[in-house]
């Protein structure tokens, strides 16, 4: 399919409806992000065959039109392959200096590579902090939004020089997620080594999930599997990276990146992979609703009582003072904080209008009381639901 006649967006996919088959129709913009071990062989070292067919079918799908985005792992594996050490380093200066290394001579073969098909790339570096920040979050939006308008391909990896959250945890796992919602994705492709996700007895795989609706924490559990030592992200940071990207309503497809021409078959609705595309969680937030729910990281937590947690989840109410039940952390009025209902659970986040003290001296109280206890500066919501997302009903 050719999209570049057509620059509307099509919303379809965020119904519950979405299906395999709607995949050659609406996708346009696709994050595809390939972990260290898709990239490497067998010793960890930097495959140049695996990596050429993985930029010539990113090429393809650029030449038919399609929006990508490519978030690449693989600066470290690069990085201690140029230096000629025999192993992954343990330290994390070590690790850092290798991706400071590695990272210059993968972007190198990428672009190469991609100058063999007329295409270019712009190097994009983050950590979860520079999209947690409202003005660094909207630069990175407007920078990757003019490289896909003048038809460059962002490749993303995460600064790993000053940030060693994906080295630790990740792999870019939930740096693909952010990015896929930094851009308004209509998918995000995680590649890795396996054929998605799969049903086990008794430790074994039995067979490939081929659709999963819920990511719930008994399924982020049963994805065990740990990185090998070439990379950080088992199945597990997977799913949570694709919980993340459900939320904020793209569609997730984890699939092997060693198959032949994945790419392009899974863009033509092919049964392969697992599609998480979770239809309870489903709905679009608005950007700045979206920016609170998954960008920034939240200072303390207020604690509410049932019925407040209904008001708020089923109703779609503001927080008032008189559901509140205790608070923790250290927050100050305009922070983010977690709304957690009687069991502890978040069910939803949202900017604060009272810092932490101010909240303890009010809670319980019915709107009308607030004022004679704080005086002039109240405000009748502790958090307006102009501000708040809902994570969980
Ligand atoms: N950003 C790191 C890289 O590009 C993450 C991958 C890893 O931990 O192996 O190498």
């Amino acid at each position: 399919m050719d999209f570049s006649q057509n620059n509307t967006r099509d919303n379809s996919l965020h119904d519950d409806s979405f299906r395999r088959s709607l995949i050659p129709e609406v996708i346009r913009r696709i994050v595809i992000k390939a972990g260290s071990r898709v990239l490497v062989d067998d010793l960890g070292r930097p495959d140049p065959e695996q990596i050429s067919s993985l930029i010539g079918q990113i090429a393809a799908l650029h030449g038919k039109g399609y929006e990508v985005i490519f978030v690449s792992s693989g600066a470290i594996a690069a990085g201690v392959q140029a230096l000629g050490w025999p192993n992954r380093p343990v330290s994390l200066p070590d690790l850092q200096m290798a991706a400071a290394v590695g990272q210059g001579v993968l972007l190198n073969f990428y672009s190469d590579q991609l100058a063999r098909y007329k295409c270019r790339l712009g190097q994009v570096l983050l950590t979860h902090a520079d999209l947690n920040d409202r003005v660094r979050h909207l630069n990175a939006r407007n920078t990757i939004m003019a490289m896909l308008r003048n038809r460059v391909i962002p490749v993303v990896n995460e600064n790993d020089v000053v940030a060693v959250d994906e080295i630790r945890f990740g792999d870019n796992d939930l740096l693909a997620a952010m990015a896929a919602t930094l851009v308004d994705a209509d998918l995000l492709i995680l590649l890795t080594t396996s054929d998605g996700l799969f049903r086990t007895e008794g430790g074994r795989l039995v067979e490939r999930i081929p659709v999963l609706e819920d990511i719930t924490d008994e399924t982020i559990e049963m994805a065990q599997g740990k990185g090998s030592s070439w990379s950080s992200g088992g199945m597990a940071s997977k799913l949570q990276s694709a919980d993340r990207a459900n939320k904020a309503g793209t569609p997730v497809i984890i699939a092997n990146g060693h198959q032949e021409n994945i790419l392009d078959r899974l863009l033509q609705g092919e049964d392969l992979g697992t599609l998480i595309n979770s239809t309870s969680t489903q709905h679009k937030l608005k950007a700045r609703k979206k920016w609170i729910a998954f960008f920034h990281r939240p200072q303390g937590s207020i604690y509410v009582d049932e019925g407040a947690g209904r008001a708020i989840t089923k109703k779609g109410h503001s927080l008032l003072p008189v559901g509140v039940q205790r608070t923790d952390g250290k927050f100050r009025a305009g922070s983010l904080v977690n709304i957690r209902n009687t069991e502890g659970k978040t069910i939803a986040r949202g900017l604060t209008s009272y810092d932490r003290d101010d909240i303890e001296r009010i809670k319980g109280k019915r709107s009308a009381d607030v004022p004679f206890v704080l005086g002039d500066r109240h405000h009748v919501e502790v958090i307006h639901r102009d501000n708040m997302v809902i994570l969980a009903k």
